[in-house]
């Protein structure tokens, strides 16, 4: 078992399909609507769960029915939720119209996870306790800088994924090892949308970068190498939501473990490929099992 904290968000998506998205004032029919867990602090600890990790979510969710959920969906996963706290109020949800030609528009309202604004004892014991500390752009920025400079005094590997990508606070990329954007986030954050450029920019920030390509795998690079683009396998994909979270979660596993860089993305992109092939996004994320065999 491996020691994995998670600092980030927990949501609840409330997820309409329609023909076609309304326009300002208008109504129209959906087809139909679901709800299903997510958030991508919480997406990204099931899928290091399942990828056999021991994980620890820090967070918050609401005290309406769908924080009781989302508790016992992380729990159902395996992650640990004493960190979880319930606090007063509504829990984050994110409102996506997903459209006929699989485009979507999403509203997320960030609900208890904007009460997160500081780590208290236990957080910080968690943090120094864990052998590396998942972070995302879905909670406050401070308190994430907060975490990543926790985990940087201690001596935690830290990996960010930058999404949703917005402008950094100061301090927070210094605490960062790993840096995971998918294309757009690093084209983003660095002005360059080659991904080898945008990589060279990142590295002048933090020591390691992953490019998430989508069906083109990633490109790896670090401070003093040459960039190594890994292939994703080729499968059909069915549904491509949640696989930079399984990408990520899993990528945590095998690094927590002490596996090499190379071996550890070879793990991470078979875990995505198979999360692509089914519908869903934490329901389709696969199982240590799975991922050995595939
Ligand atoms: P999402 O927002 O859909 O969760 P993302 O934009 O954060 O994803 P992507 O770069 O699209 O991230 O995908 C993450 C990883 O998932 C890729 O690096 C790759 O390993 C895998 N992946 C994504 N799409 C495919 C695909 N069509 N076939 C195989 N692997 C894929």
């Amino acid at each position: 078992m491996t020691a994995i904290a998670v600092l980030g968000s927990t949501n609840m998506d409330l997820v309409a399909y329609v023909a076609r998205a309304p326009g300002r004032g208008e109504t129209v029919t959906g087809r139909e609507f679901r709800t299903v867990p997510g958030g991508k602090g919480a997406n990204q600890a099931v899928a290091a769960a399942r990828a056999g990790g021991e994980v620890v979510m820090i967070g918050a969710v609401g005290t309406d029915e769908y924080g009781s959920l989302l508790r016992a969906n992380l729990e159902h996963a395996g992650v640990d939720t004493d960190l979880l706290h319930t606090v007063a109020g509504p829990s984050g949800t994110a409102h996506i119209v997903v459209d006929d030609e699989g485009s979507n528009a999403i509203v997320v309202v960030p609900g208890a996870n904007a009460t997160v604004t500081a780590l208290g004892p236990g957080e910080h014991a968690a943090i120094a306790a864990a052998g590396l500390l998942l972070l995302q752009l879905e909670l406050p920025p401070a308190v994430v800088r907060e975490g990543a400079r926790a985990a940087r005094t201690r001596g935690v590997r830290t990996i960010l994924t930058p999404s949703p990508v917005q402008p950094l606070p100061a301090g927070l990329l210094d605490a960062v090892d790993l840096l995971v954007p998918n294309e757009h986030e690093a084209a983003a954050l660095s002005g360059y949308g080659d991904p080898h450029a945008a990589a060279e920019i990142l590295l002048r920030q933090v020591p390691e970068v992953v490019i998430t390509l989508g069906a083109k795998g990633c490109l790896y690079a670090a401070r003093g190498g040459e960039a190594i683009v890994f292939p994703a396998p080729e499968v059909t994909a069915v549904d491509t939501t949640g696989a930079g979270d399984t990408f990520v979660g899993t990528l945590a596993v095998a690094l927590a473990e002490g596996r090499a860089v190379p071996e550890a993305l070879a793990w991470a992109s078979s875990a995505a490929a198979l999360c692509v092939q089914r519908p869903g996004a934490s329901t389709s994320m696969p199982y240590r099992s799975e991922i050995d065999a595939a």
